[in-house]
C-alpha cells in the first residue's frame, strides 16, 4: 500500500514554500517558487498547482493528496478566501475555489501564523500543549492561538494577531495596520531597530552597538543581540525594552488563556537564550501565579518548517474527516 501523503503550502511575500508530508508529519521533499505578484497576485495559485502536479510527476506519485495552505491576511475559514493581502496584491481572493480546481484536490486555508503554530504543535517546541500561543518576531509581529487543539479564529478571522495588541499605549509608533503603539513597532525585528537608532541617536553613548552603526550605518535587530552578547549598555536597554513590552503583552494573553506552552518564533528568536532568559523575567512578573505555574516559554523549533507542517496537519485534520463523512 502507498503511503499516504499530504500537501503543505505556505506562502509568503517573495517565495512559497511546498512540502509533501506523511501523515505522522514527517516532510519527504520540499520545494521554493518564487512568488509573482504580477497582476494582483493572480498567478499564484496557478503557480502553486502546477509546481505540484510537477514534482508528483517527478516522484511518480498519484495525484491522491490533501492540501493544507496557509496564506498572510486574515482569512474566511468558511469558504478559505482572503479578504486582503496587502503584500500579495490580493482582495477578496478565492484562493481555495481556485486552488481546488486547479489541482482537482481539496484544499483547506488558513492564515500563515495560525498554521505556523500549529505546525510548532504538531511536530515542534509546542509538541502535546493543546493550549498554546505563537508569536512570530520576524518584520512584523504573528500570533497564533490554539485552545483545546483548535486555532481561534474569532468573529472575522483576526483571532491571534498578537502583533496589533496595544503594547504603547501613549505616542506609539504607527504601525503598517494603522493602529499606533501595537506590539509589532516595538517586538518585531523593525521594531527592535527602531528603538535601538531612537536610542543610540538620543543617548549618543559609545560602545559595540554605536560601532557596529558608524560601520554599517543602519542597524538591525540581530546586531543589536550580537552587542548585547558583548556587554554593550546601549543594546542591554534596548533589549529590556523590547522584552517589557513583549512580556507584557504574553503575560496578559497567558492571564486570559493559561496555556501551557507560549511558543517565540521568527528571525528575532534566533538570538534564544539573550531574548528568553530577560523576557522569562518580565513576563513572571506580570503573570498570574496558577498560570505562570502551567506555563512554560519556549524556543521555535522547526524554524521556515513551521508553516507547511501546520498546512499539512490542517489537511489531516479538516479535509480527511470531511472525506471520510462522505
Ligand atoms: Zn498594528
Amino acid at each position: 500500500m502507498d503511503e499516504r501523503w499530504l500537501v503543505g503550502v505556505d506562502v509568503g511575500g517573495t517565495s512559497i514554500k511546498i512540502a509533501f508530508i506523511n501523515l505522522v508529519g514527517d516532510i519527504i521533499h520540499s520545494w521554493e517558487i518564487a512568488t509573482d505578484k504580477r497582476e494582483k497576485g493572480r498567478y499564484i495559485p496557478i503557480d502553486i498547482a502546477r509546481s505540484i502536479d510537477k514534482k508528483l510527476n517527478e516522484l511518480d506519485q498519484a495525484k491522491s493528496k490533501l492540501i493544507g495552505i496557509g496564506a498572510p491576511g486574515p482569512v474566511n475559514v468558511q469558504d478559505g478566501s482572503i479578504e486582503v493581502a496587502v503584500n500579495l496584491g490580493w482582495r477578496n481572493f478565492p484562493l481555495q475555489d481556485i486552488l481546488e480546481r486547479e489541482t482537482s484536490l481539496p484544499v483547506v486555508v488558513d492564515n500563515d501564523a495560525n498554521i505556523a503554530a500549529i505546525g510548532e504543535m504538531w511536530r515542534g517546541a509546542g509538541k502535546g500543549a493543546k493550549n498554546l500561543i505563537c508569536v512570530t518576531l520576524g518584520t512584523g509581529v504573528g500570533g497564533g492561538i490554539i485552545v483545546n487543539g483548535e486555532i481561534v479564529h474569532g468573529v472575522n478571522g483576526a483571532g491571534g494577531e498578537i502583533g496589533h495588541i496595544t503594547a504603547v499605549p501613549k505616542n506609539g509608533a504607527l504601525c503598517n495596520c494603522g493602529k499606533t503603539g501595537c506590539l509589532e513597532t516595538v517586538a518585531s525585528a523593525t521594531g527592535i531597530a527602531r528603538l535601538a537608532l531612537e536610542e543610540l541617536t538620543s543617548t549618543n553613548k559609545l560602545g559595540k552597538l554605536m560601532d557596529s552603526y558608524t560601520m554599517h550605518q543602519t542597524v538591525t535587530s540581530k546586531l543589536v543581540f550580537d552587542a548585547a552578547n558583548e556587554g554593550d549598555e546601549t543594546a542591554k536597554q534596548v533589549i529590556d525594552q523590547v522584552v517589557f513590552y513583549l512580556g507584557l503583552a504574553l503575560a496578559n494573553l497567558a492571564n486570559g488563556l493559561n496555556p501551557e506552552k507560549i511558543v517565540v518564533g521568527g528571525g528575532v528568536s534566533k538570538a534564544g537564550h539573550t531574548l528568553l532568559k530577560p523576557l522569562k523575567e518580565q513576563f513572571a512578573q506580570f503573570t498570574f501565579s496558577r498560570v505562570a505555574q502551567g506555563v512554560e516559554l519556549v524556543i521555535a523549533t522547526l524554524g521556515n518548517d513551521a508553516g507547511v507542517v501546520g498546512g499539512a496537519w490542517l489537511a489531516k485534520e479538516r479535509l480527511m474527516n470531511k472525506l471520510q463523512v462522505r
